[in-house]
């Protein structure tokens, strides 16, 4: 006893191993339960932000509450103030419902909490994490000895890439920034594609305008013609372009740019190809469906989420480039008290964005070890067979298809409305987009393509079925016919 502390037991915030598992126990059967509720309820509930701002107010924190209120506090608040993107009828922005063996990764990294900042700290967890990420690197025909790391999403992934391009292009970059660089540094993505661009820019010290949309074909692909126009003309006004997104699998429309094309074009002009496949890239799980990546295999980088359409629970970006030493070249730094690489190693820290970090691929090693390849590749299959019956459905009502893509994104528009002014369609299709969520059977998006409007549906449940198809369907009809 020092001061009247006790320091024979362990601490205040010990519990021990029978109330863990009872803790723990509870928190599985609520959570699971939250699943068996989920699709009996509105998908979006309406929001009251007082009256959850109430309800917080009582938690000062103060004295300690006991576990079935807390859990039963919590539970309430998460069925009734969020959007369910686990619900079968949401038709959203890739946001899956997780799946369990994805759930229970997250609790055992959790509760293991291995530092995977150092390979010495956490040989094991680095190098479950590095099996998932050759596993997949082998799926995209990367070349063997490819490198990379778990990423929070997609978009440290994309700002990954942009380190890795901007040090491969001016090795000056790593020590003199973009003042190693005579002209502008230029970088090129379709104006399809995700504008998280134009943040990584910014945050890169390029600035925004650094970033150069490029127009898109009638299948909003990213147009070969215009880009080479604009490459050219930047050429000749003294910039400097460096890197070229390819986006596999736009956000807006499904849009798959034309990679072999962008990697003949790629060579010919120096340029680092970035490959931007954060949703459309889990399709190289199936057979079937991996030809629609056919080029993506002489990237120098690939960005794919695994929190998207391979429904492991947010977030599990994934960064892969054939150039270890660019990578390594990028991040490298070496401090007195982290513990030196073992040889032969990579340590996560010196070559990635993040320092400390959690163990993120568990969840995907489990659900790949615990459900298998091919039943990812059915459920991809069978999500592209659901968007197609989607569109076959809003196509026999008389909404008109406004994108064309072999992914389970479908973009429609009321066609009197469509022929009218772009402005009022504008305003329309949000406002029926707006009635289906505040209904609450659904949730889909308005979106805007290339000036045109419409709605956007996207399956990304693995518990959507035929009838949620019918059923949102039908919802699109009962609002358009409101507006
Ligand atoms: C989702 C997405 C991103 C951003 O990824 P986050 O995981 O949200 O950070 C970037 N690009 C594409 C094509 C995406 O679909």
């Amino acid at each position: 006893m020092i001061g009247g502390v006790n320091m024979s037991k362990p601490g205040p915030l010990h519990v021990d191993s029978g109330h863990a598992a009872a803790l723990l126990a509870q928190a599985s059967t609520l959570a699971t339960q939250h699943h068996v509720d989920v699709p009996g309820g509105p998908v979006t509930p309406p929001a009251d932000v007082a009256a959850i701002r109430a309800r917080l107010a009582a938690y000062d924190f103060e004295t300690a509450r006991c576990a079935d209120d807390v859990f039963a506090d919590v539970m309430d608040l998460l069925r009734s103030g969020m959007v369910h993107t686990s619900h079968p009828r949401y038709f959203g922005l890739f946001n899956p419902a997780p799946t369990w063996w994805g759930v229970a990764g997250e609790l055992i990294a959790a509760a293991a909490n291995p530092q995977l900042a150092a390979y010495p700290h956490a040989w094991a967890p680095v190098e479950i994490e590095r099996h998932v990420l050759r596993f997949l690197a082998d799926r995209l025909g990367l070349p063997a000895g490819s490198a990379g790391s778990f990423t929070v999403g997609g978009s440290e992934a994309n700002q990954t890439a942009v380190i890795v391009a901007l040090t491969k292009h001016w090795p000056d970059y790593a020590q003199q920034g973009v003042r190693a660089v005579r002209g502008r540094p230029l970088l090129y993505a379709s104006a399809e594609s995700h504008l998280a661009w134009v943040k990584i820019a910014h945050v890169a010290g390029l600035g925004r305008q650094a970033v150069r949309l490029v127009p898109v074909d009638a299948a909003h692909r990213m147009d070969v013609d215009q880009l080479r126009t604009m490459l050219d003309a930047d050429r000749a006004a003294g910039d400097e372009p460096f890197l070229l997104v390819a986006t596999a699998g736009t956000t807006g429309a499904g849009a798959l740019d034309p990679l072999p094309e962008l990697v003949t074009l790629a060579r010919e002009s120096g340029l680092y190809l970035h490959v931007d496949a954060a949703w459309g890239g889990s399709v190289a799980l199936s057979d079937r469906l991996r030809p629609l990546l056919a080029g993506v295999e002489a990237a120098d980088s690939v960005t794919v989420d695994a929190h998207k359409w391979m429904s492991a629970p947010m977030g599990a970006g994934m960064f892969l480039t054939p150039h270890a030493d660019a990578l390594s070249a990028s991040f490298d730094v070496r401090t007195s008290f982290m513990p030196d690489a073992a040889d032969g190693t990579l340590d996560p820290y010196a070559s990635s964005v993040q320092w400390s970090r959690r163990f993120t691929g568990l969840k995907v090693f489990l659900s790949l070890a615990g459900q298998g390849r091919l039943a990812f590749a059915r459920q991809l299959e069978r999500d592209v067979a659901l968007g197609e019956l989607l569109a076959l459905r809003l196509a026999e009502r008389g909404w008109v298809r406004i994108n064309a893509t072999p992914l389970p994104v479908v973009c429609v528009a009321e066609p009197d409305v469509d022929r009218g002014d772009p402005g009022l369609s504008r305003s329309w299709h949000a406002a029926v987009a707006d009635e289906v969520v505040r209904r609450g059977r659904a949730w889909i998006s308005s979106v805007q393509l290339a000036g045109r409007s419409g709605l956007r549906l996207c399956v990304t449940s693995y518990l959507t079925t035929e009838r949620d198809i019918d059923l949102v369907a039908g919802e699109l009809d009962a609002c358009r016919a409101l507006s």
